[in-house]
């Protein structure tokens, strides 16, 4: 199987027989089980360049054949070392596949991996196009709770209920175009990859693309926000 160019170089030796394996989970030569070697990624654990757009199929099918060959079954005779390695290996694989098979989870590894995201590093912004709606919202959760606290009549509650499902169909809906626009950009890193595009332009891409994921992660704030006021009335 040839790796694609764009899969990141491994080097790494063989513990046994110190054949090179460039980070493959068993040595090529004398097929005994290897460690996980520095820099090795969740893409690198699959033998997958780091690319965004994936087949899910195709992941799933490399996750059962791994976790198959990588159980700790196989190495109930095997020496200590390797029983230890397969646990670590499987586990790894676990963590890798749970990331790699869910779109948005994919890209912030990927960003956390070049060091451009950082979870709750600054507090999120209304983006901009929405900064009316956020304000209409907040508005619309203050006269709820008003009401709620005051006893208002069902009809007001009926009315403020009909305003913040309205606002959630709209947030939700801005949340699918965050979702395509996250897609596009995940397609243009790709594309980037692939044309070996300078390092100024990939990283212009990685900080577009965190950017999206900032964005996305305020507006699902709002619409759970919305959706849990709305189950409390
Ligand atoms: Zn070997």
């Amino acid at each position: 199987m040839g790796a694609p160019s764009t899969t990141v170089a491994i080097s790494a030796n063989c513990g046994n027989c110190s054949a090179a394996t460039g980070g493959a989970h068993f040595c090529p030569a004398c097929g005994k089980i290897q460690p996980l070697p520095r820099g090795a990624d969740y893409f690198a654990f699959f033998g997958l360049p780091q690319k965004l757009t994936l087949d899910l199929d195709q992941l799933e099918q490399r996750f059962h054949s791994l976790s198959w060959k990588l159980h700790p079954d196989h190495f109930a005779r095997a020496s200590e070392d390797e029983r230890q390695l397969s646990l670590d290996r499987s586990s790894q694989l676990n963590d890798a596949y749970r990331t790699l098979r869910d779109p948005v989870a994919r890209v912030e590894y990927l960003l956390g991996l070049a060091g451009i995201r950082k979870e709750g590093q600054k507090k999120q912004q209304a983006p901009p196009e929405l900064l009316e709606e956020v304000f209409e919202l907040n508005e619309s959760l203050d006269e709820l709770r008003d009401a709620r606290a005051s006893g208002g009549s069902a009809a007001t509650m009926a009315g403020l209920r009909g305003k913040l499902e309205a606002a959630q169909h709209k947030f939700e809906s801005s949340l699918a175009g965050v979702d395509r626009e996250l897609a596009r950009v995940s397609a243009e890193w790709d594309t980037a990859l692939d044309s070996a595009t300078d390092e100024a332009a990939r990283k212009k891409l990685m900080e577009k693309m965190n950017e999206v994921l900032n964005r996305r992660s305020y507006i699902r704030n709002l619409v759970n926000g919305v959706r849990q006021e709305l189950a409390a009335t």
